[in-house]
């Protein structure tokens, strides 16, 4: 009580402390003592429904019997139960008053809900107006999570979607380039997995709609539902060792946290969840072999339905991968879940933060041999004047004549291939794939140079072919030579390693047109 009733505060004023006053009401708010204070008052509550267990005539939750379960709490969320008859009701309400008179703790009865089953409705309509209760509702929220026996429906998911895709809603997301939505997505993705950091288990429905949202967000820059992409869900959930851009899989990720649980199950761990479980559902049989308890909740039968899907997993790895150090990691089940992709030659030009971004995704677009070019608009009837915008060759804009038969980016990758005094002259689009497949093997600070400068080109030849296509705008390719070195010194600056490089170099590419 000392250190509740002496508080005394000072203010930082001027550059000093001015002299200490008393705080008249105790502790602020927010005060580090406060949760110190808050579980030693609770312990008081926990102690107070433990004496009604002494009590014969009160009677405990028919589920909550055997574990001698009143209540459960969690910061200042407080469920309590007992079974549904009057005495049972009233004394544990008599010992919940009583904890609010010796604490001051009251609770609020305005987010208090009473929730009954299984009782006549003239018997609840009693309990009701005889103990000014409001009749709450399944899903319930706890910790910002609905809760609910059955699975969620779409409107009662609907909240947490929005809540989750609320950032890819925001007007300033709008602008963003590709890469800086994928930016977006990644983060949101994130933000979702707090959530099975909670509950471990969000419903397909959920997952569904957040990625419809992130998929459209990407590909439109706009929350309307649109189903054109220019690459497939699954391919941006492949590493990027495979050409994919590691997004995380929700449906993979979903079925790994659930296997946490079955873990925990199956471990037997002193949790008072896992126990309830085994006491009502599994009763000492074999938690491998036994059916599905057909009578438990949803989210029970999921778990234990992700038995067969772990199995198939762990058939083909070492289990203990999973279990280190007596924690479970998602994120290994994850990872072995995953099918074991072809890697892709071009690997190394999409790694790490050797290029800018905006430069990569454009490039990954292209190496997937997807970037929109006139060729694949026609397959979407997209009709766009065909030639080349960049040159006058008045050929078809293919990605083999953008890269590299037009003679502006040829002109571009030669120049800065020259600069680099590589010696290679430029072939076709795979040919030069295969060169700087050879030539970026290591990771050496040259190695990086050169697959800079390449995303770099590709990207600045795709935006001068936007540019011309829709803003009517021109830059030469001298100009754009010129862009894309002082990009690279830029970047230097930023990398040590680069230096050595660097400092061979002109400041400036020389050279002709080819
Ligand atoms: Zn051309």
């Amino acid at each position: 009580m000392e250190c509740v009733t002496s508080v005394s505060y000072s203010l930082l004023l001027n550059g000093g402390l001015t002299a200490k006053f008393q705080a008249r009401k105790g502790l602020r708010q927010r005060d580090p003592m406060s949760p110190y204070l808050f579980v030693l008052v609770m312990e008081y509550l926990n102690r107070s429904l433990k004496t009604l267990d002494q009590i014969p005539d009160f009677n405990y939750h028919p589920r909550c019997a055997k574990l001698k379960i009143i209540h459960i709490c969690f910061a200042d969320d407080l469920i309590m139960c007992c079974r549904a008859d009057r005495v049972s009701i009233q004394l544990m309400l008599k010992a919940f008053h009583h904890f609010s008179e010796v604490s001051g703790l009251q609770a609020n009865m305005e987010k208090s809900s009473f929730y009954v089953a299984g009782v006549t409705e003239e018997f609840k309509n009693l309990i009701l107006s005889e103990m000014h209760f409001t009749l709450g509702e399944f899903p319930f929220k706890y910790l910002g999570v609905p809760l609910s026996t059955k699975k969620l429906t779409i409107a009662q998911c609907m909240p947490l979607v929005e809540k989750i895709t609320a950032r890819i809603k925001c007007w300033t997301t709008k602008f963003l380039s590709y890469s800086g939505r994928l930016q977006v997505i990644k983060s949101v993705l994130f933000e979702m997995q707090t959530y099975w950091a909670q509950v471990f288990l969000i419903p397909k429905k959920i997952i569904h709609m957040v990625t419809i949202a992130c998929r459209t967000f990407l590909w439109t820059g706009s929350t309307e539902i649109s189903k054109r992409s220019l690459v497939a869900w699954e391919k941006l959930c492949m590493p990027g060792s495979a050409g994919g851009l590691g997004i995380l899989d929700f449906y993979s990720w979903n079925k790994a946290a659930l296997c946490k649980i079955l873990w925990a199950i199956s471990t037997k761990k002193d949790i008072l969840w896992v126990k309830w479980i085994h006491n009502f559902y599994i009763k000492n049989r074999n938690i491998s072999t036994m059916a599905t308890p057909k009578q438990a909740c949803w989210i029970v039968r999921k778990v234990f339905d992700t038995r067969e899907w772990f199995e198939a997993i762990s058939a083909t790895g070492d289990i203990n991968e999973f279990w280190k150090q007596g924690k479970f990691s998602i994120k290994t089940m994850y990872t072995a879940s995953r099918p074991q992709y072809h890697k892709v030659t071009w690997k190394n030009l999409m790694l790490g933060d050797t290029t800018i971004p905006r430069h990569r995704f454009i490039l990954w677009l292209a190496l997937n041999h997807r970037l929109a070019t006139v060729d694949r608009l026609a397959k979407w009837k997209i009709d766009v004047p065909n030639e080349c915008v960049l040159c006058t060759s008045q050929k078809e804009e293919t990605l083999d004549h953008l890269f590299f038969e037009c003679v502006y980016t040829k002109s571009i990758w030669t120049a800065l291939l020259g600069w680099l005094k590589e010696k290679h002259s430029v072939g076709s689009w795979e040919l030069e794939l295969k060169w700087l497949t050879k030539r970026t093997k290591s990771s050496r600070p040259r190695a990086q140079v050169i697959t800079f400068l390449f995303a770099a080109t590709v990207y600045y030849t795709w935006m001068e072919r936007n540019n011309r296509r829709f803003q009517n705008q021109f830059v030469t390719y001298a100009d754009r030579v010129r862009e894309i070195a002082l990009q690279l010194h830029i970047k230097g600056q930023n990398r040590s390693k680069w230096k050595a490089v660097l400092e061979q170099l002109n400041r400036y590419p020389s050279g002709n047109s080819v």
